[in-house]
């Protein structure tokens, strides 16, 4: 039987819809929650991101600011407007895109952010916070990757979930989610001599590497549950993720497919966290 797809855009709208109710709320107690993009250079893909997560405010009930600076901003200038944001108490959470600009060292722009407002949860305090189990922001896409299994209803206690992927914003964070959940986790990378040894003990894989046909249906378990966070391009041009998404479907019991898996759940765990850092303030 192929394997079920879990729906990340039927599963935004749902958390959308409850976003918007608890941004109302905040607004009628004259605490509209606040979110400020910034967005340094003219890079078109961080254009659109921007963009959408601007749009997605909006829609949401969520007040936004878009704040656009040249290529040529100092790291001295990017750093005193992210002061003045931490003053501002109509900004609840502030994100700044990346990449930035050679001569801003991304580091420093993200330990600038109060950790209070820190929705992208990428500072080392919040890595912290989710490290040693205390409440803090949690990266988007791992968190959004998250709600997309326990929309399953599967429980991960006792399961073996297997990374593929160790960046500091995706792998690393989903492993430790998932750990948190009570699974057993192994983390793989590119210097895993036999990915596919460790693939195929897997419960469930996550896929976030940035290369297509990385996972394949020789390389599961049958029943397995499979989230694609990868995005790549196919010969021909089209949006496409890490996984054979065709091959692995008739193996897995359920699967994320790309587009309209994880994609639309990292924006909706920007909007949630915005939610929590504003409810929280
Ligand atoms: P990244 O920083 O480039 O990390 C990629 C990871 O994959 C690295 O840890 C790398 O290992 C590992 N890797 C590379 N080749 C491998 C191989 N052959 N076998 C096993 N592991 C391998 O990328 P990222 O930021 O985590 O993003 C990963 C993918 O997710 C990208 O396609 C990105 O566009 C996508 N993404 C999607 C969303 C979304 O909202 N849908 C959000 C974020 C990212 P090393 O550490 O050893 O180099």
């Amino acid at each position: 039987m192929p394997a079920q797809l879990i729906d990340g855009n039927l599963l935004s709208q749902q958390l959308r819809a409850e976003i918007a109710t608890r941004a109302a709320r905040l607004t009628a107690q004259d605490k509209q929650p606040g979110l400020a993009v910034i967005l340094v250079g003219d890079d078109p893909a961080s254009q659109v991101y921007v963009r959408n997560k601007v749009k997605a405010c909006g829609d949401a009930g969520l007040y936004s600011v878009l704040e656009k600076y040249e290529e040529t901003l100092s790291e001295a200038d990017l750093l005193r407007r992210i002061a003045a944001l931490n003053n501002d108490p109509k900004i609840h959470g502030i994100l700044v895109q990346m990449p930035l600009p050679k001569h801003i060292n991304p580091n420093k722009v993200i330990e600038a952010i109060s950790t209070s407002k820190d929705v992208d949860g990428y500072s080392v305090l919040s890595a912290g916070e989710l490290l040693t189990g205390l409440p803090g922001f949690r990266p988007c896409t791992p968190y959004g990757c998250m709600k997309l299994i326990e929309s399953t209803g599967y429980d991960l206690r006792g399961k073996h979930a297997v990374v593929i992927g160790r960046s500091n914003t995706v792998g690393k964070p989903m492993a430790l989610l998932l750990l948190q959940a009570n699974a057993s986790v192994t983390i793989c990378h590119s210097a895993t001599p036999d990915l596919a040894y460790h693939t195929r003990q897997a419960d469930i894989v996550v896929a976030a590497v940035g290369r297509r046909n990385t996972l394949t249906a020789e390389m599961i378990k049958p029943g397995a549950i499979v989230i694609d966070v990868g995005m790549n391009r196919d010969d021909a041009g089209k949006l496409c993720g890490d996984v054979d998404f065709l091959g692995v479907k008739n193996v897995a019991s359920y699967i994320t497919p790309v587009p309209g898996g994880v994609g639309p759940m990292t924006i909706t765990m920007l909007l949630m966290n915005t939610i929590e850092a504003a409810e929280r303030a």
